[in-house]
């Protein structure tokens, strides 16, 4: 018996295609020009299957399936739609209408044949009540029930997903590649936006800032997230024309072409805008310009009216530049806004001013009612600057102050656009007094001390310098008890006597040779075996034990000792190393990674002692990587990143460190001259708790690997976590579950030992004292 298929197509020469590829398959074609059409026929006649276009006149393929679908005669012929599949919402539309399966144009004759032979025998063994299997899918908060038949639809949005994988990297060669593979991640997002109320329920949910434009230029919505970026809840956003509610300027302040270009284009019709790099800024009255990246695109609905636009705006490194704590910016993104600030006043010719507030408590609290508690305290004391920072005094003030998180219980205020030192010591007083009194802690009375130091510069200082000139005056104003105001006088230099002690010992024990390299096992993650290993330095003081890094590194670099210490750092390691390759059952394979600081980038015989380094030790070049932290990319990029050049020119590989803190926007590291990203303990730890952190992790692997970079992930420290990191494709990791940092004898034990082999090592082993 001939099946008969039912064929809607407006198209003719379709038409005719189509029909000759079935007839030629063995099936009987009936042609419908249109969807009204279609309908007529499939209720007069009976059919096997329809197999319908979407875009046609009047009754389109959706409506088509929606109506057969809802008449209880016609509800179990089978309907396929025939897509081009250039919009993954048409596959969330065809869920909703019922269709059965989809054939992608241009499509395979043979493709056609089968996949139709697939759906009617499964017609057939379902209506036989042997296959009355599916699943249940959950997307964009609806429940889709999936039958067997239907499983190709899931299919096909996988493979949406792969095309959009490949397309990232044929996109590697070309100039404007990473921006695409952005907008291919939006639109995914873009599907999620397919209907209005649904629509404000993942506006509420997007922690990115997406506004939604109408073909006039209007706010018809917003994420509730655009407030963090753009100071105005929501609804106070609709209905106001786009370049009120977000003016985006140049570095220099003047606006942009791009809003109105975008509204134009909108207005036309026209595809998909991008305007990004580094030179895309938002202007916030109280914050000052905001660095972004901005992605629209228009959303067509229908032949009907202008389009709708959808502007997507990212902070440049957003991914982790607030303090979960106080809720204010972290030190790279302060570092940042004071680098700004610095740079506008001395173009105006102005002063700004730096206050760093230390409270005495924090700690205190900390270590004797709990790491809560001192977080509840140091929030608190947040919250008050919060509201000191928007007195009405201070809106006299040229520019308005701004917060930030400098880590260890100190705040910092930026003061920008000031014409008078004595302003900034009258607000230092301000801060002093009011932040200095009770608190409320869990229930508990505490009285916290706030000492605050001023820096001032009318130049353009770094602001590391600027940061350690008021830290310093503000350890002073500690050191006198109270609340207590101190400006670093920069005639003297003063520095405290703590710190020039701490310095001193340091200095000896460089002499001494106290400095030590542990060292920690980097494993392949899809194999298990270990390929290399990081070195980190340990002081063994003979008071103190062993000290680890976070308590000297710090005052390493802000001494400049740590360029000494790196170089000592780079040689002991190659040694090693090298030894290690020569020496260890497969270590030929062994790859070191050695720290390399900020302040030894700026070094200018860095390149000369590391090729220097490689000879004397005979170190081949490709198994040592350096590993730079993405704060120093932050400092000067374009410097960064001709020595970043010029050390892989060598051979050498370069790792970006602590990955997705700061300011690594994978839009710019397509530009960086690096190798491998590691990313930051922090995302790893929240694998399990965060669905985000997986969620960044995840995307990082999937450009990175688009870019031809490994993927090394740090901390890991369970079972879990190293499954959904193998899972997500991370090539590397490192972290407690398979070794903490050994000494040079326990890295060669564990190396012959079952650590090397063993992808897990449960018992590690006792941090070494
Ligand atoms: P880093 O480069 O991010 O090093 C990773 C840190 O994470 C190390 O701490 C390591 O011991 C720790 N870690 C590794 N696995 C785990 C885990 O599973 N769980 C947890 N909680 N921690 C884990 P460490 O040795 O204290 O080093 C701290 C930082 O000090 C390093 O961070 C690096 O920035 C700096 N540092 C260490 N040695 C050097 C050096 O020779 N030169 C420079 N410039 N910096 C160094
Ligand atoms: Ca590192
Ligand atoms: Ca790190």
């Amino acid at each position: 018996m001939t099946l008969q298929v039912l064929v809607a197509e407006d198209s003719p020469t379709q038409a005719a295609a189509l029909q000759h590829h079935l007839e030629a398959a063995g099936y009987g074609v009936t042609l419908a020009r249109d969807g009204a059409a279609a309908l007529e026929l499939a209720q007069g006649a009976s059919f096997d299957l329809v197999l319908s276009d979407i875009v046609m006149p009047g009754l389109d393929g959706f409506e088509l399936c929606r109506r057969i679908k809802a008449d209880p005669e016609l509800q179990r012929l089978p309907v396929v739609l025939l897509t081009s599949l250039a919009d993954p919402m048409e596959v969330v539309r065809a869920l909703e209408v019922g269709a059965d399966n989809f054939l992608r144009k241009p499509y395979d004759p043979d493709q056609l044949a089968t996949r139709l032979r697939t759906i009617l025998v499964q017609r057939d063994v379902r209506a036989a009540g042997r296959l009355q299997m599916g699943v249940e899918i959950l997307l964009l908060g609806r429940r889709f029930s999936i039958t067997s038949e239907r499983q190709q639809i899931l299919d096909l949005l996988v493979a949406t997903f792969e095309d959009l994988v490949v397309t990232n990297r044929q996109l590697r060669v070309r100039e404007d590649e990473l921006a695409a593979a952005q907008i291919a991640l939006e639109e995914q997002l873009r599907a999620v936006g397919v209907e209005r109320e649904r629509l404000q329920g993942v506006l509420a949910a997007l922690p990115e800032a997406m506004v939604i434009v109408d073909g006039h230029g209007r706010v018809t919505g917003a994420s509730e997230a655009s407030e963090h970026l753009l100071g105005l809840p929501p609804e106070q956003m609709v209905g106001r024309p786009l370049h009120e509610v977000c003016r985006v300027v140049d570095r220099s302040g003047a606006p942009t072409a791009s809003i109105a270009a975008l509204r134009d284009d909108a207005a036309r019709g026209e595809a998909i805008v991008v305007s990004s790099g580094f030179d895309t800024y938002v202007a916030r009255p109280r914050v000052g310009p905001v660095p972004v990246v901005l992605h629209a695109a228009p959303v067509r609905r229908g032949a009907a009216g202008p389009a709708d636009v959808v502007v997507m705006l990212r902070e440049v490194g957003g991914l982790a530049y607030h303090d979960p704590v106080t809720r204010l910016p972290n030190h790279i993104l302060f570092a940042d806004r004071l680098t700004r600030a610095v740079e506008g006043s001395a173009a105006r010719g102005w002063l700004t001013a730096l206050l760093v507030v230390k409270l005495d408590r924090v700690e205190l609290v900390a270590e004797t009612m709990g790491q809560a508690a001192g977080d509840q305290l140091l929030a608190a004391v947040a919250a008050r600057l919060v509201d000191l920072l928007a007195a009405p005094e201070l809106t006299d003030l040229a520019d308005i102050p701004s917060g930030g998180h400098l880590g260890a219980g100190a705040l910092g205020v930026a003061m920008p656009g000031i014409r008078r030192e004595v302003d900034a010591v009258r607000f230092g007083h301000q801060l002093a007094e009011r932040l200095s009194g009770s608190y409320r802690v869990a229930d508990v009375e505490v009285t916290c001390t706030a000492s605050v130091g001023v820096a001032v510069t009318a130049r353009r200082e770094p602001v590391a310098d600027l940061l350690r000139s008021a830290r310093s005056a503000a350890a002073a104003a500690e050191g006198r008890g109270g609340p207590s105001v101190e400006v670093f006088d920069p005639s003297t230099r003063l520095r405290t006597a703590t710190w020039l002690r701490a310095e001193a010992d340091l200095r000896v024990a460089i002499q001494r040779g106290q400095l030590r390299l542990h060292y920690q096992p980097e494993v392949a993650l899809a194999t298990g075996t270990s390929v290399g290993a990081e070195a980190l330095a340990r002081w063994q003081d003979p008071e103190r034990g062993l000290v680890g890094p976070a308590d000297f590194i710090p005052l390493a670099e802000e001494t400049g000792l740590i360029v000494e210490i790196g170089r000592w750092a780079l040689v002991e390691a190659c040694r090693q190393a090298a030894r290690w390759r020569a020496a260890l059952p497969g270590g030929r394979e062994f790859m070191v990674s050695v720290n390399l600081s900020a302040r030894q980038l700026e070094d200018p015989q860095l390149l000369a002692h590391v090729s220097q380094t490689l000879a004397e030790t005979g170190l081949d070049a490709r198994s040592l990587v350096l590993e730079i932290t993405e704060s120093v990319l932050a400092r000067d990029l374009a410097s960064a990143t001709q020595v970043l050049g010029r050390l892989r020119a060598l051979g050498v590989r370069i790792g970006l460190d602590d990955f997705g803190t700061g300011y690594s926007s994978l839009l710019y590291v397509r530009s960086l001259p690096v190798d491998l990203l590691k990313v930051d303990r922090a995302f790893v730890a929240g694998i399990g708790e965060r669905a985000e952190d997986l969620a960044v992790i995840r995307a990082t692997v999937q450009l990175a690997h688009a870019l031809g970079l490994m993927v090394v992930a740090e901390g890991v420290e369970t079972e879990a976590q190293r499954l959904e990191l193998l899972d997500v494709g991370c090539d590397l990791a490192q972290g407690h579950l398979f070794s903490r940092a050994l000494t040079p004898g326990d890295l060669e034990r564990w190396w012959r030992g079952a650590g090397r082999r063993t992808s897990v090592r449960r018992a590690t082993p006792p941090p070494r004292r």
